[in-house]
């Protein structure tokens, strides 16, 4: 038996109180802050045990934002798409995709181009287009995410503060106790929204949670229980490798198995949003990033791995002979770890068979495993949890089953999810009702008419947005899908 310890009681000083508490600034959490602030709520306080917003987007060097359109409609907007609209006017040299007008185009000179950058045109073969999948520099984000929660006067911002445990009464969440420089203090809030990632606030609230990925080596098959640390190379030409590498694509391959073999684990790199520099993505398989020993582990062995794969570089890519190590994230890059299970599991299922959902509050693309990166609908329900009163769950710990977790929390559904749990706060509060009896219609109808959030079957959805998917048939033909519904035994 594990060997424990009889904490004392302590008194603590209330810290503050307020509307909603959102616990931790990734892309859930800012989205989630800010979307809370604009539908109207007085007092929001977001809590980062960090200095910085982005969790993974900025400090773990996440530089890839996949579909954020399909065919030729710019599908997913709001705060996501908001980030771009900013950094067009702020920094425009921060980041590289084709353009909002583009996405859906056919030109074989833009197609060319960008078949050189990974997720850029759609992979069919037979139907290429051009994809919205912005590559971009992650300080630039940083300072874009620091102004738009500085210019909400409603938004009090604790940095450094270290969410710990939630202050229960009953099965109702009054609030979080925290650690800081300042000591162990507490902030009650009216509702509270946990965007830690690894659900530290809900596995402690009494509601039903899981953890566990199932093991493989295999990226394509679950990359949620794999950790990371990526790092940044210097010094390439990255279109030039890019162009050589397709016209050699046994050479090529070689190289990039070298890598791995270099490494140790699986890796390798992308663009990153500036010819010069690449970053360097990695998987190590079968851990978890709440797991200590996983989190040295992947520590050290990346770190340890990345002077020999310069080297490697400066001798045998092309166009790399001048690399050099640019920098490494400041955090680990955590893609899954405890999951929520929530009023509503989502699963491939739900994707291999185009469900519609009467609370859907987001309607991304996602990683084309099961339906060809056709639209689907995200249910309210998957970031609420069982049992719990006025807790919210968005992003990458949402409740998904453990197959099906890691195509659904891309940086997009964490930045929507995050924008929905802030908006159906907003109305809680406001309407003076729970998180389980919120007023669904309005939490859409505020995303639809004021937060620039396209969702289904709305006043102002678009209708041939709606023509296109039914056409597509929700990408439910694919032999993906069909083995879905037959283990379930559906034989549509
Ligand atoms: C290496 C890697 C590559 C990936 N590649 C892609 C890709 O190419 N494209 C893509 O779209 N997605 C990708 N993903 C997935 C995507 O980046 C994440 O799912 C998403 O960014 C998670 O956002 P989040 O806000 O839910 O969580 P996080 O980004 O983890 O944010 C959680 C935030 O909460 C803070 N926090 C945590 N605990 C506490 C606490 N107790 N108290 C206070 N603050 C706390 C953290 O510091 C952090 O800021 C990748 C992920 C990884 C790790």
């Amino acid at each position: 038996m594990a060997r424990t310890y009889l904490e004392p009681a302590s008194e603590l000083p209330i810290y503050d109180e307020c509307d909603v508490l959102v616990v931790g600034g990734g892309s859930a959490g800012h989205s989630a802050a800010l979307a809370a602030a604009r539908a109207g709520c007085e007092k929001v306080i977001l809590m980062e045990r960090y200095g910085y917003f982005g969790g993974d987007v900025t400090g773990g060097y996440v530089l890839m934002i996949p579909a954020l359109s399909w065919q030729n409609f710019n599908c997913v907007r709001g705060i996501q798409e908001e980030w771009f609209v900013r950094l067009d006017k702020n920094a425009p040299d921060s980041y590289i995709s084709p353009e909002r007008e583009e996405v859906g185009e056919k030109d074989a000179f833009k197609l060319e181009r960008w078949s050189l950058i990974h997720g850029c045109v759609a992979p069919d073969k037979n139907n290429p287009y051009l994809i919205r999948a912005p590559y971009y520099e992650p300080t630039q984000l940083k300072l874009e995410f620091d102004a738009m929660i500085q210019e909400q006067p409603n938004i009090k911002v604790l940095l450094h503060a270290w969410g710990t445990r939630p202050i229960m009464d009953g099965n109702t969440i009054k609030g979080v106790v925290f650690e800081s420089k300042e000591g162990r203090q507490a902030i009650f809030a009216k509702v509270v929204i946990d965007a830690t990632g690894d659900g530290d606030i809900f596995s402690q609230a009494g509601c039903p949670w899981e953890a566990g990925i199932p093991r493989t080596e295999d990226v394509r098959e679950n990359r949620g229980g794999m950790t990371a640390l990526v790092w940044r190379m210097g010094g390439v030409d990255f279109e030039a490798f890019a162009r050589w590498a397709k016209d050699n694509p046994a050479e090529a391959a070689a190289f990039r198995q070298n890598l791995n073999k270099i490494a140790g684990y699986l890796t390798g790199f992308f663009p990153a949003g500036s010819n010069e520099i690449v970053w360097w993505n990695n998987w190590l398989p079968n851990r978890d990033c709440s797991n200590l020993d996983d989190i040295r582990y992947t520590e050290f062995t990346v770190r340890n791995s990345i002077r020999k794969l310069v080297e490697f570089c400066r001798k045998n890519m092309p166009y790399g002979k001048n690399a050099y190590i640019y920098d490494i994230a400041p955090q680990l890059g955590c893609r899954s770890s405890r999951r929520l299970v929530g009023e509503h599991v989502y699963t491939r299922l739900d994707i291999a068979t185009g469900a519609k959902f009467d609370d859907v509050i987001a309607w991304h693309s996602v990683i084309p495993m099961v339906n060809d990166g056709a639209p689907i609908e995200i249910p309210y329900r998957i970031m609420l949890p069982q049992k719990v009163e006025n807790l919210l769950c968005p992003g990458r710990h949402l409740s998904a089953d453990a197959d099906t977790i890691s195509g659904v929390t891309l940086i997009p559904q964490c930045v929507g999810t995050g924008q929905a749990a802030g908006v159906a706060a907003a109305v809680c509060v406001k309407d003076g009702t729970t998180t389980h009896n919120v007023d669904i219609k309005k939490v859409q109808k505020i995303l639809c008419t004021e937060q620039d959030v396209p969702l289904p079957r709305q006043e102002n959805t678009d209708p041939e947005l709606v023509r296109a998917l039914e056409e597509y048939k929700y990408g439910t033909y694919t032999e993906t899908a069909k083995k879905v519904r037959a283990a379930a035994g559906l034989d549509w």
